[in-house]
């Protein structure tokens, strides 16, 4: 059901999410693939906060991104191929909603969102009998991975502690790490991160 390409995608859709964690937003990616399956158009993480805008939400901003590369609102290219939008958690109806205006044609999300999905968990926005855009929806890749990184995300918020911490946050990796003999630029980065 999913490619290798798929993965390696979500993959990087699951780094803007984390860059957003780092921003202390809640962590959201998404990366928009063109037709040739190879050329990156759009990439997007979650920045209402830092934005003070309520509709940067990661798809949006990736479809943003998108939309200027092609200089098209519609997401096709001239010869009318729609899209792949790879993201960490099911669009919300806002987002589904800009989905269809893009015309994205294959939507890849990871973990459902039980709060606000409008891929059919809370709402049907996407592919609804009404609407005339139909897209091919995959879910549930790196769900796992995806829902813990939420769930963490909002554990720590609360003064919890998370049930899975991310090592790269942990001193023990950074003393490995550095005993390693790993150059002072990849330290220096690591820090950063963490
Ligand atoms: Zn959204």
């Amino acid at each position: 059901m999913f490619s290798d390409l798929d993965e390696q995608m979500m993959r990087l859709a699951i780094a803007e999410a984390r860059a957003a964690e780092s921003a202390g937003e809640v962590p959201v990616g998404a990366i928009i693939l063109a037709p040739d399956g190879e050329t990156i158009l759009g990439r997007g993480q979650n920045r209402v906060l830092r934005d003070s805008d309520p509709t940067a939400h990661a798809e949006i901003v990736a479809m943003r991104e998108a939309g200027r590369t092609l200089s098209n609102y519609r997401l096709l290219t001239p010869v009318g191929k729609g899209c792949t939008l790879y993201v960490t958690l099911e669009p919300c109806a806002m987002c589904a909603s800009a989905i269809l205006h893009a015309r994205i044609e294959r939507l890849v999300y990871a973990a459902d969102d039980p709060k606000a999905g409008a891929c059919g968990t809370v709402l049907e926005v996407m592919n609804h009998p009404r609407l005339n855009h139909r897209a091919e929806i995959r879910a549930g890749l790196l769900s796992e991975e995806c829902s813990r990184m939420l769930s963490n995300f909002f554990l720590v918020r609360r003064g919890k502690q998370p049930l899975d911490p991310h090592p790269i946050d942990t001193e023990d990796s950074l003393l490995t790490r550095s005993n390693d003999g790993g150059s002072d630029d990849d330290e220096e980065k690591m820090v950063r991160e963490g």
